[in-house]
């Protein structure tokens, strides 16, 4: 077999130290999976606050020289996360700010974004050319979302190592002024409908789009609906151009913090073959939320952050009718103020069966997916989600809309469903609260018969997760991207 290629990851974001998104936790998990599958991986990220404290021993490996009018010199330093090695792009002047990587204190995008990750873009493109300052060269410089997808189109411009840009979430884009081309040393061949402008602006991410070598995303069916207009905020055309080029690759989950049989903030431990243990979870969370403990309604739960993107205005509109389900509904989120007040309200009007903890609570959301009976994610879209996952792993049966990522991990109950062993939850029959009332009816209904309530956790708690599944499909994508080369 050939030596598998030696990978650059460039990432602005990477879990515990700096996370806004899925993206974060991405980058903590995949390349360490990458590397268990062999590959020679190194992680480009900036040297934020907060990596300068987790790693203050880093050490200096290369001097960046400034590279166009708004890249100013840097440096690179190297770390290692448990044996992760690190590629810190150390450039105080643009990096050594606090709190959200994006946004200053007043919550607008700090106004030299442009440079912070036109600088990002250009270090890892430069890391996968001829003059790169190190001895070590990838064989395919991997960028996620727009901070760094303008590294393609150094490397289309001025030849380098094959590219991939992988999609976490398509509403952002990091679009310029038309300066901003020559301000980042782009060349002006790269002013182009089919190069880095769109609309008259430098647009980062469908720069990265179009001359990447290839393009992921992180589910099969969100691959297919960026293509449609309603999904792929201006850039389906595009998508749809290079659809032979796009990939859909579901995330994985992290197996060792959310797994039930050990998992330290649950009142009990349980697995497929001992579900009966999983019980005693939810009488704790109804003590715990001020719910009536009863056993004869099935108990709804939420964790999600409170936006339009995750219809949970659904859940408001039909929630008066949930206590005469009858069911039970825990919601743990925050968010949109209105969505905040309405499921206050909500609760407030059916005390001891709705309860609701607007805050972001990590160890409350483990004993929800524990305890809960079924988990709610009428999500209007959804890239690839995490909760519905972490929830087939606990037993606890999701409901959700069949968009991107829920799609690809859902299978609704059915006759043949349950037949081949597949069933694992309940899928919406359109975007209506109508559609989702529906759909907890039937998960009532269906809850009743506890044998088959069994069948449905265990068939969803059997399925595997890990992001070793992930990793395989990556490597056959950078094996392809090499492919594209010759
Ligand atoms: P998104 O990234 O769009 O918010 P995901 O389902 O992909 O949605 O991931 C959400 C992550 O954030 C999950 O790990 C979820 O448990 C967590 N989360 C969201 N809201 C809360 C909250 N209020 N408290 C604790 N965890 C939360």
């Amino acid at each position: 077999m050939t030596k598998a290629p030696a990978i650059l990851f460039a990432t602005s974001e990477m879990a515990p130290w700096v996370k806004t998104g899925g993206l974060g936790d991405v980058a903590a998990a995949l390349p360490v999976a990458l590397r268990r599958a062999g590959h020679d991986l190194r992680v480009l990220l900036p040297f934020y606050p907060a990596l300068q404290q987790a790693f203050p021993q880093a050490k200096q490996i290369a001097a960046i020289p400034p590279l166009a009018p708004a890249l100013p010199a840097a440096r690179l330093l190297a770390a290692e996360d448990n044996g992760l090695p690190l590629l810190l792009l150390d450039c105080p002047e643009l990096y050594q700010r606090p709190g959200n990587p994006y946004l200053a204190a007043d919550g607008l995008d700090w106004p030299d974004n442009a440079s912070r990750f036109g600088l990002l873009s250009r270090v890892a493109a430069l890391l996968g050319q001829a003059a790169s300052p190190l001895a070590w060269r990838p064989d395919i410089v991997h960028a996620n979302d727009w901070q760094t997808a303008l590294a393609p189109a150094w490397l289309h411009y001025q030849g380098g190592a094959a590219s991939i840009v992988t999609v976490h979430n398509i509403a952002f884009q990091g679009c310029y002024p038309a300066a901003t081309r020559a301000a980042l040393g782009l060349p002006e061949a790269a002013w182009r409908f089919d190069g880095v402008e769109y609309h008259g602006q430098v647009s980062f991410l469908k720069a990265g789009l179009q001359l990447a070598s290839l393009i992921s995303t992180v589910s099969p069916t969100y691959a297919r609906e960026i293509q449609d207009e309603e999904f792929g905020y201006g850039l389906a055309p595009l998508l749809r151009h290079r659809r032979d080029h796009l990939h859909g690759i579901l995330n994985g989950v992290d197996t060792e913090i959310w797994n039930p049989a050990t998992d330290p903030s649950l009142a009990a431990h349980y697995a497929a073959n001992r579900l009966a243990a999983k019980r005693a979870n939810k009488l704790a969370l109804q003590r715990a939320m001020g719910l009536a403990e009863s056993a004869d309604r099935p108990l709804f739960g939420v964790i999600s952050r409170l936006t339009a993107q995750k219809g949970l205005d659904l859940l408001l509109t039909i929630g008066d009718g949930i206590p005469h389900l009858p069911a039970q509904l825990a919601v743990l989120g925050s968010g949109d103020k209105a969505m905040e007040a309405g499921f206050l309200a909500l609760a407030e009007r059916h005390p001891g069966q709705i309860a609701v903890s607007l805050k972001f609570d990590e160890d409350l959301a483990h004993r929800i997916e524990a305890g809960a009976d079924c988990f709610l994610m009428p999500s209007r879209f959804e890239p690839c989600g995490l909760n519905q996952m972490y929830s087939l792993r606990y037993g606890t049966p999701p409901l959700v809309q069949a968009t991107g990522g829920l799609a690809d991990t859902v299978v609704d109950v059915s006759a043949a469903t349950l037949a081949d062993r597949t069933a694992n939850g309940f899928i919406m029959a359109d975007g209506s609260a109508h559609a989702l009332w529906q759909a907890m009816e039937r998960a009532t209904t269906t809850w009743q018969d506890k044998r088959l309530w069994q069948r449905i956790q265990q068939n969803g708690m059997r399925r595997d997760f890990s992001w070793s599944h992930a990793a395989t499909e990556y490597s056959q994508l950078y094996r392809d991207a090499l492919a594209t080369r010759t």
